[in-house]
């Protein structure tokens, strides 16, 4: 199928959904002034924020006793309903024949709710005021409720408010005149019940036209920005093949199904590919560099001819000057000015707020005709950070958390991106932030760029590709196999867990004076521990994990960066994504979870043309992954202690008695009967 994303609705089985189920009622909306959601900002460890989980038991609720019962005449869309959906409906219903202050229902077009909710809720106040009742929002996919609290006096007043700002809005929003506007079922109050019968054509058939309508006045997208050279035009198959090998063993791939395209020859100048865009070319002759990296010389030709990429590149191969020069070039050329735009037009989602800020600074190093760009990150001031965003911006980077209750709040308009970016997608699963993205990408335009960045290439992050991008190419660069990174020398000490911290002090008692190392352990209390202990002992220290407030993260790295102090003491939080160019050791007092986060964390260090040293101290009870390590050390040339190789042998023993005692136990089948 070459239209990824529709399949992967069909897969979702999303338009086959009542739009409100729970899965499909994201958004709730309320005046900002209700004073539960003012607090309930904050992220928690996994990026999950407080209002996400208000939200989350909110939408809970729509199951519950707070349902009011689908009306007679009503539908949820084009949704024939049912007493007996939602469940609880009837006895919902009977509740609110008995109770004249239950709240009053309406449904109304997601499309239309704008014009009650925008202004930062101002609308609503005023609706409220002038009738006396409270009102509150649901936001659906394609529908939202509108919920009057209230006598019936003040809620009758409420709805014929409503329904009076909503079909003026309904007038303007169908251009060509009021006619379609009568057709469209604005509003649809709810009194009684229905049998129950599911329409699934109809329900395709309106989501096919509330698609159109929501995205029917933008403005089209431009894509294709690039001017091959005639000294890349010219290059012959073998050249393109032996610069590809020779550069980090570049492999590319065309993901598009049916007839395969060309896939771009790669740039090996700045000038082959950006000697039209002299501005681009001044910031890249200001920053001194000499020379494309492997991504960015193939991605530059792919993306600037607009067609969705995924680069298989981990942090500290320039993957994001890769996006990000394409993405000015992009944001600079459509064909509609950027202040006209009514909101930016690039987003980049990055799992975790250091990352985001990473971006961020490296997108500030530019000056590119004025863009302006902003990071938006749980933790950081979420009030300045609305403030510049309602000033205007042409950048957003944001994490997905803190980007999703912006959106939530219409502090944000998404319609206007056409150039995303989803970076290091594999990280993001990993943090569980799928559904926020889901919830973010209703907002952004189909026909927008793509561009995804991944250090892996799972089959989560295969399914998130095809979701989310169209016909894309991909581009491997490097690898993780540690193989290939012969710059780092690796050290394994096996050692008793009671003797690690003795270990760890000599260990930086024999650090030189230039030399700066991230020292990894598996839990934020044993950074705070470590910290602690060391900064009594009077040898300076920084830690980083989750548990710090932000402003201590960012300061904890700024002084690491900076030279500061030597030592960061940090959890996995620290081993992907940080670009720090001269640690020149890493230091795993515990082992990682697994094998793979070992592989990040040593790729920490060696980087940009230097050497580095990875020491890592084992105890028994790592003797689980003793085997992979083995053959990690092994493939990369490097000495495997003889404790480590017992040890992998003992618990293949371990795992082999496991074996053996299990099939003992196992009941034996008896022969079956002779006939
Ligand atoms: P990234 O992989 O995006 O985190 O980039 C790692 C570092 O490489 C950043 O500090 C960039 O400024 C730097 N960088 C990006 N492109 C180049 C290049 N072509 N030559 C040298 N350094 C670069």
């Amino acid at each position: 199928m070459s239209d990824w994303e529709a399949s992967s609705d069909e897969d979702s089985g999303a338009a086959g959904r009542p739009p409100f189920s729970v899965a499909a009622a994201p958004l709730l909306w309320q005046p900002p002034v209700a004073p539960s959601r003012s607090h309930a900002s904050a992220e928690d460890g996994r990026g999950r924020r407080g209002s996400e989980k208000w939200r989350e038991a909110a939408a809970g609720s729509l199951q519950g006793e707070e349902w009011e019962p689908r009306g007679a005449g009503g539908s949820w869309g084009s949704v024939e309903v049912a007493g007996q959906w939602p469940p609880r409906a009837a006895a919902a219903a009977v509740r609110h024949a008995r109770d004249p202050a239950a709240p009053l229902c309406l449904h109304l077009d997601s499309a239309l709710v704008g014009a009650l909710i925008d202004r930062g809720g101002a609308k609503i106040r005023e609706l409220e005021e002038s009738s006396g009742a409270r009102i509150q929002v649901l936001k659906g996919t394609y529908e939202a409720e509108v919920k009057i609290f209230g006598s019936i006096t003040v809620q009758n007043k409420a709805k014929m408010l409503i329904e009076d700002t909503v079909t003026r809005l309904g007038q303007n929003y169908i251009r060509g005149g009021t006619e379609k506007a009568k057709h469209l079922d604005l509003i649809k109050p709810e009194n009684t019940l229905q049998k129950s019968v599911i329409n699934w054509a109809s329900i395709r058939e309106n989501k096919a036209r509330y698609e159109a309508m929501k995205w029917a006045d933008l403005p089209p997208v431009e894509k294709n920005f690039y001017k091959e050279s005639s000294r890349t035009a010219s290059m012959s198959q073998e050249e393109v093949e032996l610069w590809r090998k020779e550069n980090n063993n570049i492999i590319c791939n065309d993901l598009k199904e049916g007839e395969k395209r060309c896939i771009p020859n790669p740039v090996c100048k700045f000038e082959d590919v950006f000697e039209h865009y002299p501005d681009v070319m001044a910031n890249i002759r200001k920053a001194g560099f000499e020379k494309p990296t492997p991504i960015q010389s193939q991605a530059w030709p792919i993306i600037l001819q607009g067609i969705d990429l995924i680069g298989i590149a981990q942090t500290g191969t320039g993957k994001t000057l890769a996006y990000l020069m394409p993405g000015f070039i992009h944001l600079d050329s459509q064909p509609i000015p950027r202040d006209q735009r009514g909101g930016p037009g690039m987003l980049v989602l990055a799992p975790t707020r250091e990352l985001a800020l990473q971006v961020e600074a490296e997108c500030s190093k530019y000056t590119y005709k004025g863009i302006k760009s902003i990071c938006i990150y749980g933790g950081g001031d979420r009030k300045g950070q609305i403030n510049e965003v309602t000033k205007g911006v042409d950048i957003v980077i944001a994490t997905p958390g803190r980007l999703n209750d912006l959106q939530m709040n219409s502090f944000i308009n998404l319609k206007s991106i056409t150039y995303l970016v989803l970076d290091e997608a594999d990280r993001m699963l990993d943090m569980g932030f799928e559904p926020q993205i889901m919830k973010i990408l209703i907002d952004v335009r189909p026909d927008r760029q793509t561009v995804m960045t991944s250090a892996t290439w799972p089959d989560g992050v295969r399914r998130l590709a095809k979701s989310y991008l169209k016909n894309p190419m991909i581009v491997y660069v490097g690898t993780l196999d540690l193989a290939a990174v012969d710059t780092v020398k690796q050290r394994v000490v096996v050692i008793p867990e009671e003797e690690k911290r003795t270990f760890t002090r000599y260990f930086i008692d024999s650090m030189k004076p230039k030399d700066k190392v991230i020292i990894f352990v598996g839990k934020k209390l044993t950074a705070d521990d470590l910290a602690s202990d060391f900064g009594l002992q009077g040898i300076p220290v920084q830690s980083l994990h989750g548990n710090r407030e932000q402003c201590d993260r960012e300061q904890a790295l700024d002084d690491f960066k900076k030279g500061r102090v030597r030592i960061l003491i940090a959890t996995d939080l620290a081993s992907r994504g940080l670009d720090v160019h001269d640690i020149t050791h890493v230091f795993n007092f515990d082992f990682p979870r697994n094998i793979e986060e070992y592989i990040h964390r040593v790729g920490r260090t060696g980087r940009a043309g230097r050497t580095g040293e990875a020491v890592t101290l084992v105890t028994k009870n790592d003797w689980r992954v003793a085997s992979e390590l083995i053959d990690i050390l092994e493939r990369a040339n490097q000495a495997v202690p003889n404790e480590l190789i017992s040890m992998a042998e003992r618990y293949k023993q371990f795992q082999l008695k496991k074996e053996i005692e299990r099939d003992v136990r196992r009941p034996q089948r008896r022969p079956p009967k002779e006939l």
